[in-house]
């Protein structure tokens, strides 16, 4: 094939078993949605680039490098997704639902795009499960939308080294004292931060502490902690989630290095780590409360909180536990034309078709002039429980012949008692 016909770089095409899985995964969050009190909300996959610049906030990586931005031919910008929650807070304020009962709580699979180095389980083009709950301000909420994912790791039977981290970035009151006391460490250290490091230092200051480079984890940890310069309100509500946390049950870490990445977070952030079966450490979920981005974008002043979660990497690791997907369907019965060419069977194959799949008994006949021999070599591939064969004597006599494919058991029934007894087999 032409080269440059193939699939983008960072794109997957998913098919067979594992289409069906992606649709697997979402069904069962869906139910847990739905046990949980919430609504899908379903936006844009592209809006007005202005709306990213001012909510994931213009100086970080993802506005400045991973946003696939563009002019239309009306001449306005605008850009593919590169996450959820912006649309979903636009999508709020504009259809007024923040004026209706309150919490409100909405979750949404939205594919998002980013241009970024593609890697195990992150693609260019990505697939996020995203939840964001408004009106709300305490620890009670972050509590119940933390239990509600440990449901759903427990659903999937994640939990090898399932580790839930979490930190509070403070308020602005707060924030400026930390961050007037990390400046201060890092003039003293600049020098020996890696350079990505020391571009953050003067534009995205909390990111320095994301860095994975180790002589910066090392400087890092003698870096000032938010933690310790949180103000009275920001220490009890942290303090708070603690607590409920630990009345719920749910064991967590305080990570004084979680900042998440985006400029609308305030309190809470929160992580949470999986292992992969070769013992590597794996992000597979994070969010956090960003209680002034509805304002800041034309809302009223509304409390929030929200995460999301890559598909792509769920799905890599169920696949890598050997999660046990349910399989698909397989075909129920085959009919088998014995007799091509004669109008009489033609008419019973096609009238049989008609009436099995109308009792929802997944059934096939073939499309492509086989011989007898290879018809059933075919319903054999297809796994078929039952062949049904059609010929010239069951067109004069009405019997029919099932072959139970499974056991090579063969049955002489007319028309009727066939349509039953396969009624009364899926059951
Ligand atoms: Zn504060
Ligand atoms: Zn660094």
């Amino acid at each position: 094939m032409n080269q440059n016909i193939l699939a983008p770089r960072g794109t997957q095409d998913l098919f067979g078993k594992r289409a069906y899985r992606w649709h697997e995964i979402k069904k069962i969050i869906r139910n847990i949605m739905d046990l949980y009190g919430l609504s899908e909300i379903i936006t844009p996959t592209f809006e007005y680039t202005e709306l990213f610049e001012r909510s994931v906030g213009e100086e970080t990586d993802v506005v400045q490098k991973e946003m696939y931005t563009f002019l239309d031919k009306g001449g306005r910008s605008i850009t593919l997704r590169p996450e959820g929650t912006a649309g979903a807070v636009r999508a709020c304020i504009q259809n007024n639902l923040l004026q209706g009962n309150l919490p409100l709580k909405l979750f949404y699979f939205a594919n998002c795009f980013r241009y970024e180095k593609p890697q195990a389980g992150r693609f260019r083009e990505l697939n996020q499960f995203g939840v964001e709950v408004f009106g709300a301000s305490g620890a009670e909420i972050e509590v119940d939308m933390i239990s509600m994912l440990m449901r759903i790791f427990a659903e999937f039977k994640i939990t090898r080294g399932l580790t839930l981290a979490i930190n509070s970035i403070g308020c602005k009151v707060c924030r400026k004292s930390y961050v007037d006391a990390l400046n201060e460490y890092f003039a003293k250290h600049k020098e020996s931060y890696c350079s990505t490091c020391q571009t953050r230092m003067n534009k995205n200051l909390l990111r320095v502490l994301d860095c994975k480079q180790e002589k910066c984890t090392a400087l890092n940890e003698t870096a000032p902690k938010i933690t310790e310069y949180l103000c009275p309100d920001c220490k009890k509500e942290f303090i708070r989630l603690q607590n409920l946390l630990q009345l719920n049950g749910i064991a967590f870490k305080i990570d004084n290095k979680l900042v998440r990445g985006l400029d609308y977070y305030n309190r809470t952030v929160f992580e949470f780590i999986a292992r992969t079966p070769d013992g590597n450490n794996l992000a597979v979920l994070g969010g956090g409360r960003y209680d002034d981005l509805v304002q800041s974008l034309g809302g009223s002043q509304t409390p929030a909180f929200g995460f999301g979660m890559g598909l792509e990497r769920l799905l890599m690791l169920l696949e890598e536990q050997n999660y046990e997907f349910s399989t698909p369907k397989s075909c129920d019965v085959f009919i088998v034309n014995a007799s091509k060419g004669n109008p009489d069977a033609e008419t019973l194959a096609w009238q049989l078709l008609a009436d099995l799949r109308k009792q929802n008994i997944a059934s096939e006949l073939d499309v492509m002039q086989r011989s007898v021999k290879a018809q059933f070599k075919y319903a054999d591939k297809i796994n078929a429980n039952f062949c049904i064969v059609i010929g010239e004597d069951e067109c004069k006599t009405k019997m029919l012949t099932l072959k139970n494919m499974k056991n090579s058991e063969e049955k002489q029934m007319v028309y009727e008692e066939v349509l039953n007894y396969l009624c009364q087999q899926q059951q």
